[in-house]
């Protein structure tokens, strides 16, 4: 078999596509974030190409996981999404306990042994509202850049002191979006209602973490991981302090280029 300098990972996830490229030192060279939508062996051809082209390679070894990794025909291996955001973590955090992963369609709570494995994980893919793309929706309806998202609603996601608390309830983001428009309609100022769709949020996926009995340190990945807000409601429902792991959203694909 040939050994590349290079190794390539790939996540093609469900929002957004990530590559991770890693020397044969497992140092983290560059990393590649793709959100066109194209087809996923699409992207893949020019997540590599990208990474060929900048690094002057002919080839390399791939691995692909994420939802779309099926399609993605280059990727010589495919690994489940779970392991490979377990070995990405445990790379950059060799103290990690529990991971807390959160993309755009799907949450995953996964708890590791001390020799780094996977002991216990769940997933939530059926239910938007814990998830980032709620977090988009409510977003969205006050036009504020998801980005933006956490500066505007602030570090604490309590209920402010003019405001009443109030709660989001609904599990479905059809519903929960629903309340949202109702909460406006009351006079809630934006700001407050965001809050309660952080709270909301950190709820259901506190609910994944006492599934596995998670415990610290827990680490925070994914897209959604960047929100502070979130971060901080998280805190507070679960107990555990999550931080933010390094380059969040790719550990998926780090982890995946540790198995080439
Ligand atoms: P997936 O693997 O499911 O495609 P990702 O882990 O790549 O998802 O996360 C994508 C999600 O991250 C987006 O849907 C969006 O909600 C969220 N996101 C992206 N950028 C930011 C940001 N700067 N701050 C907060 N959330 C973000």
């Amino acid at each position: 078999m040939t050994e590349h300098m290079y190794r390539i990972g790939l996540d093609l996830g469900s929002t957004a596509a990530k590559a991770a490229l890693l020397d044969r030192g497992d140092a983290i060279v560059d990393v590649v974030l793709d959100t066109s939508g194209d087809p996923p062996d699409r992207v893949a051809e020019r997540l590599v190409g990208t990474f060929r082209d900048k690094y002057g390679f002919r080839e390399a070894g791939v691995v692909a996981t994420g939802y779309g990794r099926a399609l993605a025909g280059l990727a010589g291996k495919k690994v489940t999404e779970i392991t490979c955001h377990a070995r990405g973590v445990r790379l950059l955090h060799p103290d990690c306990a529990s991971i807390l992963d959160i993309g755009g369609q799907d949450a995953k709570a996964i708890r590791l042994g001390s020799d780094g494995g996977v002991e216990d994980f769940a997933m939530n893919d059926r239910c938007a509202a814990g998830t980032g793309s709620f977090l988009e929706v409510a977003a969205r309806r006050y036009k504020i850049d998801i980005a933006e998202l956490s500066a505007f609603c602030g570090d604490d996601p309590g209920a402010g002191p003019d405001t009443e608390p109030f709660e989001i309830s609904s599990t479905c983001v059809v519903f929960a979006e629903s309340e949202l428009i109702g909460l406006n309609a009351r006079g809630v100022p934006p700001r407050e209602a965001l809050r309660a769709v952080h709270r909301a949020i950190a709820k259901r996926v506190v609910l994944l973490l006492k599934q596995v009995s998670a415990r610290g340190p827990l680490y925070f990945t994914g897209g959604v991981a960047r929100n502070a807000t979130l971060r901080a409601a998280v805190a507070s429902a679960s107990g555990l302090e999550p931080r933010l792991a390094d380059h969040a959203q790719f550990t998926g694909a780090i982890g995946a280029a540790l198995f080439v």
